[in-house]
């Protein structure tokens, strides 16, 4: 799609943006496709798939709740998505990007530094082992990075108490929403809302989820990366 059909197509779909800077997110673009030549960031590099399933696709999520103000934590960002157009699209928030590949640091910091994007920072590492930060996000998102209830497990304990999660899924979200009702359960999660959208050129169907973090999170999870993936909740 075209960059100025993404400020109407975000109204279409709930999202009050007025101020987004498509001039920063042109220079985000250019920068995925030249650091795409010396790192394998992502698939999608024409900038008109750019517009739609990166930065239209992160912002769709915003329709579910307020994100001024809120403490956001994006698990596995990989080349910053949705987490560092979050945070250029709301200069309020304080957003982290957590990656287990330490490469993709140097890309994230120049998009940083180009853009002039104070509210994100970075922490290279697995989500399975960010003790010091449980409890202290209000809003934990991801999107592509692991099934439901392997999200769940390692995103809850990040959540605050009356927090939420925010889960970024395809057409086949409401199915995958399903396998991790249990997980919910035992994590202390709530299901609050969901909403679809339909990439306007591209057709695919979106799904985003919202949680409500209803009760604390027993200390005995995350469990390990292996059991965790070998027994899901
Ligand atoms: N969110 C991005 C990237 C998805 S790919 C997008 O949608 O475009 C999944 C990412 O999760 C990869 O960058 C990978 O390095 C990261 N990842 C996988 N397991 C992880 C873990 N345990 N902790 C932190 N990051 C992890």
């Amino acid at each position: 799609m075209k960059i100025e059909n993404l400020i109407p197509e975000l109204k279409k779909n709930g999202v009050e943006l007025p101020n987004l800077d498509l001039g920063k997110l042109s220079q985000y673009a250019a920068l995925l496709k030249e650091w795409n030549e010396k790192m394998n960031l992502t698939s999608i590099v024409e900038f008109e798939d750019v517009v739609e399933k990166h930065f239209l696709d992160s912002l769709l999520p915003c329709a579910l709740t307020d994100l001024n103000g809120k403490a956001i934590v994006d698990i596995g960002s990989g080349a910053g998505f949705p987490g560092m157009v979050l945070a250029l699209a709301y200069p309020s928030c304080q957003v982290t990007l957590v990656d287990a590949t330490k490469k993709k640091f140097a890309f994230l910091e120049t998009v940083k530094e180009t853009l002039q994007i104070p509210n994100v920072s970075f922490k290279i590492g697995r989500v399975e082992d960010m003790k010091e930060e449980r409890e202290t996000f209000d809003v934990v998102i991801s999107r592509g990075f692991a099934s439901v209830p392997i999200f769940l497990e390692v995103g809850a304990p990040l959540c605050k108490f009356g927090g939420e999660m925010i889960l970024m899924k395809g057409a086949k979200g409401k199915d995958e929403l399903k396998d991790g009702r249990n997980a919910m359960d035992i994590l202390g999660l709530r299901y609050g809302k969901g909403k679809p959208a339909t990439l306007p050129t591209a057709g695919d169907i979106r799904w985003n989820f919202l949680l409500n973090k209803v009760k604390q999170t027993p200390s005995k999870y995350p469990r390990d990366w292996a059991k965790l993936l070998k027994h899901p909740l």
